[in-house]
This record gives structure tokens, sequence and C-alpha cells, in this order.
């Protein structure tokens, strides 16, 4: 080994692998899944970069992971002839973690065991989870255009020693040194059984190795005749090429995790073929709970997009809407070319329709999931506030996004957002024609509103709204079910035929009593307020202040405050 040098693993590399091994103990057989699931990229990767350059797989295009074990010196051998790595690939992708948000990520973790647990599955476990049954990693890579290999060793300790060797075959080979207490896994059976547990979905052959001897007559076997025969372990073909009805839950579920980098499983997916003029088929899942970087600028999302079984990119953002970036999959397309590009996909009209077709689907699978309340309760509180960006960014589909939407509303003076407009309608009283609703910082803000006085003493439910993006909601919808949406706090308070011809009488007497009192109010306030009235909005509080019809809400107008304008 040449030019060897010892460097210290990126801080966040070494506070994720403490809590990570001290967290995932009892989940420490996806080491397995998380080398293979990395195998195979590196397989689909070279597969993409060969579209241009046959040459890189050089006499060996049959495209393997190998995984072989030794009990006597307690290793498990993870290899692919994939892609490999060059030297600051090396150093990057195993002594970093590039993902932004990384650092306030781990601010999060507790060290306590289970909650751990739970934020690391969100954030990806990947290779480092070697080191959940390794005290030492030793990683042997080529990349597939480079003469001299790469040896990469570590005892996860903070550091690690790279160098340059001799590598005969493209691809990468991690050895994991089994801790004293994970020797378990250097076994035959143990490892075919977690292949088939959690790989058997992945397209590339995962083989393992099984000794054979010639036998003689009686069937014994002959001495000095054992060959290594290489099993496939695995189904081996691409699961969303298969019939649906061969596809097993458990086997949607694995292939979730594999394409997700999640570590959960899915609430729900969706696996369709479309033919005709655009041929593809796509395969959706709605993940389990929202990753760490769901609101990061540069955060994952997007499908794994291949063109007629070849990858070609991860994380296409083409395909789905933004509000929709939490959904993850397949979309295998026959049309396009293998030579797309990112730059190419913006520019496709095919893709475009592509985009909208998706979006249906995923809409669909979103309402169908809502027929499961509990399900998509846990949905809404991961991703409602992302779905909420809908109707403004997609116009054309807010009908379908409106009835996914969930809401706080008076009816159960609950903070927890799980009342759809159809539940609200549903219990319209009679002669009401607006969906009426208030916009506050809070819960608590929003239910002690002296606004609600009127329609608490009324009967009639208001919705109330306390995420930072409602307003923004509200500003692009503008009717559910043909029944307008009333601001509570804006403008006349309209409560249509609820009303009786005497109250509305009443109520103008009252005001013409009154008009000499709103006189010196309005002088009293000066420039301070637009107009003074008499209102019937409250029934406990004497005055409060409202918007006019048009102006802006509060909350827009916090966020533009702070934006400085
Ligand atoms: P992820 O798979 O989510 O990107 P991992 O922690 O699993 O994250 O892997 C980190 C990176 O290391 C990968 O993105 C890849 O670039 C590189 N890598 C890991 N294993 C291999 C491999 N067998 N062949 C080539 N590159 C690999
Ligand atoms: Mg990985």
């Amino acid at each position: 080994a040449t030019h060897e040098e010892t460097l210290g693993f990126q801080t966040e590399v070494k506070q994720l692998l403490h809590l990570m091994i001290h967290s995932l103990y009892s989940n420490r057989e996806i080491f397995l899944r998380e080398m293979i699931s990395n195998a195979a990229d590196a397989c689909d990767k070279l597969r993409y970069e060969a579209l241009d350059n046959d040459a890189l797989y050089g006499d060996d295009s049959d495209l393997r992971i190998e995984i072989e074990h030794d009990t006597d010196a307690g290793t498990v051998t993870v290899r692919d002839n994939g892609i490999g790595m060059s030297r600051d690939e090396v150093i990057r992708n195993l002594g970093t973690i590039a993902k932004s948000g990384t650092a306030e990520f781990l601010k999060q973790l507790s060290g306590e065991q289970q909650k751990d647990a739970k934020l690391i599955g969100q954030f990806g476990v990947g290779f480092y989870s070697g080191f959940i049954v390794a005290d030492e990693v030793t990683v042997r890579t080529r990349r597939a255009d480079a003469d001299e290999g790469v040896e990469w060793r570590s005892r996860g300790e903070g550091e690690f020693t790279i160098a340059d060797v001799d590598k005969p075959g493209r691809g990468t080979e991690i050895v994991l040194h089994l801790k004293q207490d994970a020797k378990e896994f250097a076994d035959d059976f143990r490892l075919k059984n977690l292949v088939r547990k959690y790989s058997d979905h992945i397209e590339v052959p995962v083989r393992m190795p099984r000794v054979e001897t010639d036998k003689d007559d009686e069937g014994k076997p002959i001495e000095g005749t054992e060959k290594t025969v290489w099993e496939t372990v695995n189904e081996a073909t691409a699961l969303w090429v298969r019939p649906k009805s061969e596809i097993s839950d458990d086997e949607y579920k694995a292939f979730y995790k594999h394409v997700a980098h999640d570590f959960s499983d899915p609430l729900t997916w969706s696996h369709n073929k479309v033919e005709g003029k655009l041929e593809y088929t796509s395969l959706l899942y709605v993940p389990g709970r929202a990753p760490f970087d769901l609101y990061e600028r540069d955060g994952a999302r997007g499908v794994r997009l291949y063109v007629q079984r070849v990858f070609i990119l991860e994380d296409a953002e083409q395909f789905l809407p933004l509000y929709l970036r939490f959904v993850k999959g397949v979309v295998d397309s026959k049309d396009l070319s293998l030579n797309v590009s990112r730059e190419l996909l913006q520019q496709d009209p095919q893709v475009d329709k592509m985009k909208s077709a998706l979006t249906k689907r995923a809409l669909d699978m979103l309402k169908k999931l809502a027929k499961d309340k509990e399900t998509y309760q846990s949905f809404w509180n991961s991703f409602g506030s992302v779905l909420k960006e809908g109707p403004a960014e997609d116009y054309a589909n807010r009908e379908r996004i409106s009835e996914l939407l969930r809401f706080s509303t008076t009816h159960t003076e609950s903070a927890t957002q799980d009342q759809s407009l159809a539940d609200y309608v549903g219990r319209m009283k009679e002669g009401q024609q607006k969906i009426y609703y208030i916009v506050a910082d809070g819960f608590n803000a929003a239910k002690h509103s002296p606004h609600l006085e009127i329609f608490r003493k009324k009967g009639i439910e208001v919705l109330l709204l306390h995420d930072r993006i409602d307003e923004w909601l509200m500003s692009h919808l503008t009717e559910y079910d043909g029944k307008a949406f009333a601001d509570v706090a804006k403008g006349d308070l309209d409560l249509g035929d609820i009303e009786g011809e005497e109250e509305k009488q009443a109520q103008e007497e009252t005001a013409k009593a009154k008009e000499e009192l709103v006189k010196r109010v309005k002088e009293a306030l000066g420039d301070e307020v637009q107009e003074v009235r008499v209102t019937h909005r409250l029934t406990d509080s004497p005055a409060c202040v409202v918007l006019s019809e048009h102006e802006m809400g509060f909350q827009m107008r916090r966020i533009m405050e702070a934006a400085g304008q």
C-alpha cells in the first residue's frame, strides 16, 4: 500500500456513528440491507455511465453482488462490480455527510435509545451502519475508469486510514470484521435469510458461494474435487416490472426502504403500468414519516427515474409538484431517451404530461388512504403542512387537494387537525352559505379570539387555522363544494340567511341609537383606524379590531414585515 494517510471523520460523522451504534443495536441486522442497497446503486450507476462509454464494462459485463463470510475470521464481505469509487470519492462519501441540515438534525438526538432510533431512521442509516456489527471495516474499491484501487480502513472511532492499493477488478468490496457479540452473522443460513428478507427485490443478482464436490457411486463426496458454485439468492428482477398480483406487501415495503433510503415502512403505495401514447410504469409511495430535510431548500425530493429499466437519475424532481415532494418511488419510462439529463427533462413536453398524470395518481393514492382515518391522520400530521402548499402551486387540482385537507375547528375544539371540509359542510346550519374560518398565530389564539363569540352563540362552526402556511393557503382557496370561504376577522360580517329579519332590524336600530358614540370613538382614534362601526360580532368583549375585506391578514403582514417590506 502506498500514499497512506490517516484522516479524521467530519464531526457530524463522529456524532452519528456514536449515536447509531448505541440506538440501533436491536435493529442491527439492517447493516446487510444497507451494504446491498449501496452495491445495487453502484451497479445502477455503472450501467448509466456505460451508456456513453461501453468500455467501462471491460470484459466483465455481468453485474452482480457477492456475499461471503468466514466463520473463523469472523468476517462478512459484500462485494460488487459496480462503479467503484476514486480516492476523492472515498474520502467524501465515507468520511463526511453532505446532506444539508445535518448539524441541526443531530442536535435533536437525545441519547434516549428508542427516540433516537426513530430519528436516525428518518435520517437514513446507510454505510455507517456497518459499525453497528463491526469493530473494523475495510473497503477496497476501484472506480470503473481508474487503474488504481483504494483501501479505506476504520474502527469507527474518529478516524480512517486511506491508501492506494492494487485491485484487479472494478467495484467495491467491503469487509466487516464482526464484533465479538455479532459473530452470529458469519453464518450461511443467517445471511441467506437476511438477503431474502431485505433484498429480494434488488434487481442485480445477489450471490453466495456454495462448495460442491463430485460424488462417487455411493453418493459420497470425493475428496479433492471441491469447487465453489455461486448461487443467486434473491429474486433479481426489477420489482416494478413484475405483475402486481405476484408482489407481496413485504416485498413492496422492502423495496421502498431501498429506493427511499428510509428505515421504516411506507404508509401506502400505488403501482401502475400505463400503456398508450406514453408508456411508463410508476410505483409511488407515501412514507411513514417526514424525512429530516423536508423543509430544506435542497432536501432530497422526487422519484427515481429509469428508462427501460436503466437507472438514470436519483431524485428526479420534474415528475411531481413541490407540494408532493414527500412522495417517493420509481418511474420507468419507455419513451424518454437514455441520454436524458436533468436539463433535458425540464424541456421535455412528455415529462409534463407524465407529471400531471403522476400528480393525479398521487392525489388519488392519498384519497384512498383517507378512507382509513387513523392512518390518514398520521400522514396528515407528518405532511399536512406540505400538502397545504398545493392550492397555490397547482390551481388545476385545487378541488382534489381541498378534499384532502384537514383542520382544527370549533366543533372539536382540539388542536389536532382532523376535520375535512366535507365534515364541515355536513354540519352547516340551515341557511348558512359560507365556510367560516379564522387565522391566528397559534391554536389558543385562534380558539379564544373575540371574533368567534357570535359564532359560538349561534352554534356556527369556524375553522381554526393556526399553521404558518394557513393564510397563504386561504388566499388560494376561494370555495369548496360551491361554498365561499369567509374570514371572520375581515370586513362586514354577513351571516347570510342564518339571521332572521327581526334580528337584522334590531341590529339596525342599535346602530342608529349608537351613532353618537361611534362618532366620538372615531374622533378619539383619528388616523389609527379606517372606520368605526357597531357590530354584532361580539357578545362578551366590548370591542375588537377588524381588517377590511381585502386587506392583508395579520399573519401575512408579519411575514412581510419580517422580510423587511
Ligand atoms: P446513500 O446510499 O443514502 O447515498 P450511504 O451512507 O449508504 O448513503 O452511502 C454513502 C455513499 O457512499 C453513497 O452515496 C455512495 O456514493 C458511496 N458508496 C457506498 N457504498 C458504495 C459501493 N458499494 N460502491 C460505490 N459507492 C458506494
Ligand atoms: Mg445507502
